[in-house]
């Protein structure tokens, strides 16, 4: 990899997906990172980046929840040789109970946002010869856990989103493939511990290794570094043959 390419990842100005842009800025990669804000802080952290690594870093608003900003961000971005699909939110309710609203949302950013990144990125790939598509999917790709039924709904959609693409790029030196987390401490993960230290009347770090731990078998959270770095193999020439599959970095949990 070289500064010759450009990744382009969606929701990275936090968690995964900032880690991400960082680690493939760090293997030589100039990186596109997005969110649906557009703050001072959203393009310093691009150019945080893009000082300390000397690559071309930037940052460009597009809401994922809306299709057609999914299609220009990739437009916008001006090349495209990785993409990773990585935007995502939570919401956790009794399915009887889950608002409309939010299903909604969970389903358009978690999961069509990449049918649309993906639809508009494959043939700037194709023209350059080479690409790959990481889908951060998540172990709720694989296995479910009650009231998360829309995350769990989008996150098994993206995996089998994953499988057809690569079918369709499998003659090319495309890949698509996604990486399925287990708990990684990231905002998303850290905003559901007080509600939850309350309810049980634990504290914060009784919360995350008796409750959030409790399905990760290695009793350790998956960093966003090991992450980027799996992203970084995903891209590598050892990766050439690996497509239409899953990765997990869940310290067991899929095991179970
Ligand atoms: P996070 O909240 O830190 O990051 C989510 C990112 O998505 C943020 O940058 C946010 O701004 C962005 N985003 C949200 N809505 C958006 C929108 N409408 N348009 C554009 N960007 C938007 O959370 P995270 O834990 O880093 O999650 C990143 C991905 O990893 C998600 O897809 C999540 O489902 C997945 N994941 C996380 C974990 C975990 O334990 N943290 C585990 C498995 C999978």
């Amino acid at each position: 990899m070289s500064g010759e390419k450009t990744a382009i990842i969606t929701g990275s100005n936090s968690g995964i997906g900032l880690g991400v842009a960082w680690e493939l800025a760090r293997a030589g990669v100039n990186v596109v990172l997005n969110s649906y804000t557009n703050d001072e802080s959203d393009h310093a952290l691009a150019a945080e980046i893009a000082k300390e690594t000397g690559l071309d870093a930037r940052y460009i608003q597009a809401d994922m929840s809306k299709g057609n900003a999914c299609r220009v961000l990739i437009e916008k971005a001006g090349g495209c040789d990785i993409l990773v699909n990585n935007a995502g939110i939570q919401h956790v309710a009794p399915i009887e109970d889950f608002p409309v609203e939010k299903w909604d949302a969970i389903i358009a950013i978690n999961m069509s946002s990449a049918f649309h990144t993906t639809a508009v990125a494959l043939p700037i790939m194709r023209e350059r010869g080479w690409g790959r598509v990481v889908n951060i999917a998540s172990a709720h790709g694989l296995t479910a856990s009650p009231y998360k039924s829309a995350y769990v709904a989008a996150k098994h959609g993206v995996v089998g989103m994953t499988k057809a693409v690569a079918l369709e790029t499998a003659q090319e030196p495309i890949t698509c493939n996604a990486i399925c987390p287990g708990y990684v401490l990231t905002p998303l993960v850290e905003a559901q511990i007080p509600d939850t230290a309350k309810k049980y009347n634990m504290s914060k770090e009784e919360v995350a290794q008796k409750i959030i731990l409790e399905r990760q078998p290695s009793k350790e959270f998956a960093t966003v570094e090991q992450l980027g770095q799996t992203v970084n193999f995903l891209c590598s020439s050892a990766a050439d043959q690996i497509t239409g599959t899953t990765i997990s970095v869940d310290g067991g949990w899929t095991a179970l």
